[in-house]
């Protein structure tokens, strides 16, 4: 495709196995993430060219200055991939502000400022640009003790149907995939420790596996590919039925 793109949270799970694959399409695959090491590693992982900066989401004033950056060494960025994200399974009454703020400002306050900056320089490039944000199962139905998790990625569906509004008319095209439930570090901490939850998540499966961040990749690949240029808004759903299941 030979497009620049940037996957937040590249280094591990779903990020990286989308970059690995945006790397083997011919594109050039910038990623971020918080470890300096994991990403020089997970760069090595990637293949020659890919390029990688150490970019804590919640340091919101390093934002504006990494976008310019790559504004600056590649002159556009084609695609945004917005997949940093964090979970945290408790009870209710155990969050406290500070969790819900923390979950916030990760998986939404930064996907705001990020597509934010990078439209700023989308709007003016020639070929514009199109943003993938990632929701999860938790945006489509209610999944007990996740509720900071459940309430960022609900906005995050919301924040894709505004941008898509009010970007499609400039040429940006915004989507988001909706992964079910995903073999990763971040799934194995939440399924592994609770059995019932694991079962549960298998039986309203109706392919009764679990996916693998390839799964996911793919359908990113594909939004961000001239092949969807005219799909605009919607929260495509890579799940195995999960989100339907009875
Ligand atoms: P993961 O934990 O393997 O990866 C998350 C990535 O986000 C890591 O690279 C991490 O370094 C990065 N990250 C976290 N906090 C950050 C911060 N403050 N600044 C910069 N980077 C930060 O998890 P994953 O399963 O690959 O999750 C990727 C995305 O997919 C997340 O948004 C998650 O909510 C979503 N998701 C995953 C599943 C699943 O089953 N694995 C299901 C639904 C949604």
């Amino acid at each position: 495709m030979n497009k620049v793109i940037i996957i937040t949270g590249g280094s591990s799970g779903l990020g990286l196995a989308t970059a690995q694959l945006l790397h083997r399409q011919g594109n050039k695959v910038i990623i971020t993430g918080r470890d300096f090491e994991k990403l020089q590693q997970a760069a090595s992982l990637i293949g020659e060219g890919c390029a990688y900066f150490a970019l804590d989401m919640v340091n919101e004033t390093e934002i504006a200055p990494f976008v310019a950056g790559i504004i600056q060494k590649y002159g556009q960025i084609d695609a945004l991939v917005n997949n940093a994200g964090i979970n945290s399974k408790k009870p209710f009454l155990d969050v406290t502000n500070e969790d819900f703020e923390n979950i916030m400002k990760v998986n939404t306050t930064s996907v705001f400022t990020l597509t934010r900056e990078v439209v700023r320089y989308m709007e003016n490039q020639e070929s514009r640009g199109t943003v993938v944000n990632i929701s999860s199962m938790a945006a489509q139905y209610g999944i007990p003790y996740v509720i900071a998790y459940t309430a960022s990625k609900t906005a995050i569906e919301g924040m894709t149907r505004a941008l898509a509004v009010e970007l499609g008319p400039k040429g940006i095209r915004v989507n988001a995939v909706a992964p079910g439930f995903i073999k990763t570090p971040m799934s194995a901490k939440a399924l592994d420790s609770d059995p019932d939850r694991k079962n549960k998540v298998l039986s309203r499966t109706p392919m009764g596996i679990l996916g693998e961040p390839i799964d996911i990749a793919n359908a990113i690949s594909f939004l961000i590919s001239d092949a969807a240029k005219f799909i605009n808004g919607v929260i495509l759903k890579v799940d195995g039925g999960n989100s339907i299941g009875f």
